[in-house]
């Protein structure tokens, strides 16, 4: 099959759906890999390495998308990319069609067959292509909270691991999952004392189980919650509802029983948020301050570590670049009910009844 990879072109978007490691893999079963010029230099892959793993450099967007039978992206085609998804072609990236409907239509005008990688749900209800990104954004949580609890950057002035003779950190993780278990290792590993969070007794007994003991669980609650706030000095917000908007489980009056320099590190912001003073920031300018709590809530957090992010996402697409390189993609998707999910919209028809219903389109 011959297989494209085009350079993101989404705003800061410094990740790359193939790296050299990946080529390798596709040209020792017969693929073709072209990738447009400078796609890997954000997450440190050059030209030079992708032409020695044996791919074609291409100089522009237009010739990979025109070439290709395959397209694997970061991210969902934005505008500029609208016009080269050809009929019949595979795209094999996030596309989030459910929040945005203009994607939505375009990818139904252009024919092209759009596999999401959100929507790719193995037997276990588990969504192998969210995951990685929910690893990064889990330990990065603790780093930036960490960072933001320092005076100069408006925070308590704590730090998290404390000293000898002095008390290290309490940290509050609000849901107990992918997210929340990375941010529990990472603050328990740096010494913090933590809390996590959750409604899933069963879960809460795993992390009891799994956990060091500078980990400690508690049902999340109104009440646990208002009770919590008050001595924690970094708090994560790591919920999540599958398909709903997050739940606001910090609301805006209990800011002020919390101490001045409490830093909010809400993750969940990309479903609303679970913190109600929540709104999306950016890299370059992650923070703001309510009643003197730093709420960093930065929407795509594993956007800065674009190296470590390419890596963990690769790794767990690859496996099914293959599948579909290997048999096509009916065959694929008839072979594989996870990556049958995946299917979003056909030639022009949608095929998965999350996005027929957000737009009330036909399915
Ligand atoms: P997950 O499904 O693995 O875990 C969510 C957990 O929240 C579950 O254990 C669930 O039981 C728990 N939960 C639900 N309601 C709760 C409540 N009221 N109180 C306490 N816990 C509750 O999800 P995840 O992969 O850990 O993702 C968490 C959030 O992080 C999602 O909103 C996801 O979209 C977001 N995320 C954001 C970024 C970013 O860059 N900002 C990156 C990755 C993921």
């Amino acid at each position: 099959m011959i297989i494209g990879v085009p350079k993101e072109i989404k705003n800061n978007e410094n990740r790359v759906a193939v790296t050299p490691s990946g080529v390798v893999e596709f040209t020792k079963r017969g693929h073709e890999v072209y990738i447009q010029t400078t796609a890997g230099d954000g997450s440190g892959f050059t030209d030079d390495q992708y032409t020695e793993a044996g791919a074609k450099i291409l100089p522009t967007i237009a010739e990979v998308y025109d070439i290709a039978e395959m397209i694997i992206k970061v991210k969902e085609p934005i505008e500029p990319e609208y016009k080269l998804c050809k009929k019949d072609q595979l795209i094999f990236t996030y596309f989030h069609f459910a929040s945005h409907e203009p994607l939505t239509k375009a990818m139904i005008d252009s024919g092209a067959v759009c596999l999401a990688y959100e929507t790719v749900e193995s037997s276990d209800r588990s969504l192998p292509l969210l995951i990685p990104m929910s690893e990064v954004a889990g330990r990065m949580s603790v780093q930036e909270g960490a960072k933001y609890l320092e005076k100069p950057l408006k925070g308590r002035g704590i730090l998290l691991g404390g000293v000898p003779g002095v008390r290290p950190a309490k940290v509050m993780i609000l849901g107990g999952g992918v997210v929340g278990t990375n941010a529990a290792k990472m603050a328990a590993g740096m010494g913090a004392d933590v809390t996590i969070l959750d409604l899933n007794l069963q879960r809460l007994r795993y992390l009891d189980d799994v956990m060091p003991a500078n980990v400690n669980t508690f049902m999340s609650s109104e009440y646990n919650i208002r009770e919590l706030i008050a001595t924690h000095d970094l708090i994560i917000g790591a919920v999540l509802i599958p398909g709903a908007k997050a739940p606001n489980l910090i609301t805006k009056d209990m800011l002020k029983d919390m101490q001045p320099g409490t830093v909010l590190v809400d993750v969940a912001v990309d479903q609303g948020g679970c913190i109600e003073t929540c709104k999306p920031t950016t890299h370059q300018d992650p923070t703001y301050i309510i009643e003197d709590v730093v709420h960093y809530c930065v929407a795509n957090m594993p956007g800065a570590v674009p190296y470590t992010s390419t890596l963990a996402l690769t790794n767990a697409t690859l496996p099914y670049a293959l599948q579909l390189a290997n048999k096509g993609w009916k065959q694929a998707c008839n072979d594989s009910n996870e990556l049958k999910l995946g299917l979003n919209v056909i030639s022009g028809e949608i095929v998965y009844k999350g996005v027929s219903e957000a737009f009330d389109m036909p399915y």
